[in-house]
């Protein structure tokens, strides 16, 4: 397995990954991505887009990366995205203080604040950097805190630390959109920031980096999915909370054993398996972990990382987790906007129905003449996101928010003839983290050769798909190489013309950069209209005709094997 330093020395050399801002001495947790990264990771991107937007039928959507202080408060994320930290008394650096207690517990991120500061009392542990006394475990929001606007009319805003919450507060925008109808899903492709404590890891611990989330609203009692059966006896590698190795599951089984909470989460996660093994990342080093009780928010009804096999150990690249209501009800509650779906019942039907009664007596000398608007508003509250205990409801009326205090309405319960009823949608969120994936890519498909390095990077992965060289740059070969070139290039098709150096050189440079095939002509090219189409990671060779290089380039994006190539030539 390669060292993670050998990996991100090539990134850095070859123009992948670049540390930001070295000229001033860099900045721990962020990086550049260089020509070739910033190609690599828009073919992810892409290939993201093809099954989620194209074939999934998800709408996708882009949102500020700033948001308002309200937003982050009514998520949660303002009191509980916290780490604990632990400072140096002495040289003041700041660690995370589960990292400090590795080795010293088997999960050090579940423990408390007291069981932290005990645990390193206990060992007496010290600052890791020159020895000195570390003070006690502090709580530490990760969100980076800004200002939007000037001076006393600003309000206080936040940096997003995840594209999610874009996606939940238009709810009733992308609802809307999609002509009341559940399932709808939306994604959302940017960059998130958090203020991480100690950065580390080259990309895996990013203070700034690329999400790529998906939010699927559903109805809370169908959790079915249509495709489901199309891949229901497809295989997954499951680690179960509890279990201490992995097992080989259909879907259909974990689902019906009840391993998988249901269908669509299991179709998620078949589908961020078969997004990754295309992609390139090793299905042998790869699998789904399930998120212990004590791991999982306190709403999550089950959580699974798909995660990674590469030098640092087992890394989480993807979270696929059924998350409840958690997210939509939390900004209804907040917001008092109306973030329901509706469902209309085959024919009317008596039910017992909650609902939110306003007491005018109450209303009118608080609002005036807002007392009937505040009354409709408080009626179209959904009564299951009020709690029985709740002092007051905060609404807005009329471009303005107001808190209604809970003696201006009463929860009663009613027989009623109604003809449907509105629901707050669950959610299933498949969340990728597109540094860390191009990151396994990478190390999956580290390999040397002689004395250079080959990455085996997949064609859809792989920012260069085919190389083009003119066996010597004269006699019309370089002319004949650039318009070959010139016609992939048109295509949308990335590659390279090069016509320095000896051949050999000139592939190896490509091998270092994980492009799948290389063209080049000869002599025999002015004579027949063939050219030698090399595979990178047999380095055999075929002769093809000219004309099918458009072709075959396209086919390269899609993964086609050496084999396919020479059998069809
Ligand atoms: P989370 O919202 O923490 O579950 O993160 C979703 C995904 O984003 C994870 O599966 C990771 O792949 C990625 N991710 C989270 N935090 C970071 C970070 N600090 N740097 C890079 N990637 C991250």
């Amino acid at each position: 397995m390669p060292e993670p330093s050998e990996i991100l020395s090539l990134a850095k050399r070859r123009g992948f990954l670049w540390p930001a801002y070295e000229i001033y001495g860099g900045v721990a947790g962020l990086f550049d991505y260089g020509p070739l990264g910033a190609e690599m990771k828009r073919n992810i991107e892409d290939y993201w887009r093809q099954l989620y937007v194209r074939q999934e039928g998800f709408l996708e959507i882009t949102c500020p990366l700033l948001a308002p202080k309200e937003v982050f408060e009514a998520s949660g994320h303002l009191k509980e995205f916290t780490d604990l930290v632990v400072q140096c008394d002495a040289c003041s650096t700041s660690f995370r203080a589960d990292h400090l207690a590795e080795g010293l517990h088997e999960q050090p991120s579940r423990l408390s604040k007291d069981e932290l500061c005990m645990l390193l009392n206990d060992n007496n542990v010290v600052c890791p950097e020159c020895g000195g006394h570390l003070c006690e475990p502090a709580t530490f929001n990760l969100m980076f805190k800004t200002a939007i606007g000037a001076g006393a009319g600003g309000r206080d805003g936040y940096m997003r630390p995840e594209t999610a919450q874009g996606m939940f507060v238009n709810f009733n925008m992308i609802y809307r959109y999609a002509r009341e109808k559940l399932p709808v899903g939306a994604v959302q492709i940017g960059s998130s920031m958090r203020n991480e404590i100690s950065p580390r890891q080259g990309v895996i611990r990013l203070r700034e980096f690329n999400m790529m989330e998906a939010e699927l609203f559903v109805h809370p009692d169908d959790k079915s999915w249509p495709n489901f059966a199309n891949v229901k006896d497809e295989k997954l590698k499951l680690l179960p909370d509890g279990g201490k190795d992995t097992v080989t599951v259909a879907l259909e089984k974990a689902v019906g054993d009840g391993m998988i909470l249901n269908e669509t989460l299991a179709y998620f996660m078949w589908l961020t398996w078969k997004f990754l093994s295309d992609l390139g990342v090793d299905p042998d080093r790869m699998r789904f972990r399930q998120h212990a009780r004590t791991e999982m928010a306190h709403y999550a009804s089950d959580c699974w990382d798909c995660e990674a096999l590469l030098g640092y150990g087992w890394v989480e690249l993807v979270g696929v987790a059924d998350r409840g209501c958690y997210d939509v009800s939390a900004h209804l509650d907040h917001s008092g906007a109306d973030l329901t779906a509706f469902e209309r019942f085959d024919s009317p039907k008596m039910l017992t129905v909650d609902r939110i009664q306003p007491d005018l007596s109450k209303l009118g000398p608080i609002f005036k003449g807002k007392a009937r608007a505040v009354a409709d508003k408080l009626a179209e509250v959904p009564p299951d996101s009020v709690p029985d205990d709740r002092s007051e409801i905060e609404l807005e009326v009329d471009g303005e928010r107001l808190k209604v205090p809970s003696e201006c309405f009463r929860k009663v319960r009613r027989e009623e003839k109604v003809s449907g009823r509105k629901f707050v949608p669950h959610v299933i969120e498949p969340s990728y983290g597109l540094d860390r994936i191009l990151y396994a890519l990478l190390d999956h498909a580290y390999g040397s050769k002689e004395d250079y390095v080959r990455l085996r990077l997949s064609g859809k992965a792989s920012p260069v798909k085919l190389g083009v060289f003119p066996l010597v740059g004269k006699d019309g070969l370089d002319t004949l190489a650039l318009e070959i070139h010139r016609r992939i290039s048109s295509l949308g098709v990335a590659c390279y013309y090069d016509d320095s150096g000896s051949i050999g050189r000139r592939y190896a440079r490509m091998d270092e950069i994980g492009t799948p095939f290389c063209v080049t002509l000869d002599y025999d090219t002015l004579k027949d209209d063939t050219v030698t189409l090399r595979d990178r990671d047999t380095a055999e060779q075929i002769r093809v005709k000219i004309d099918r290089l458009p072709e075959i380039a396209l086919k390269i994006q899609e993964n086609i094997a050496f084999e396919d190539l020479r059998r069809h030539s």
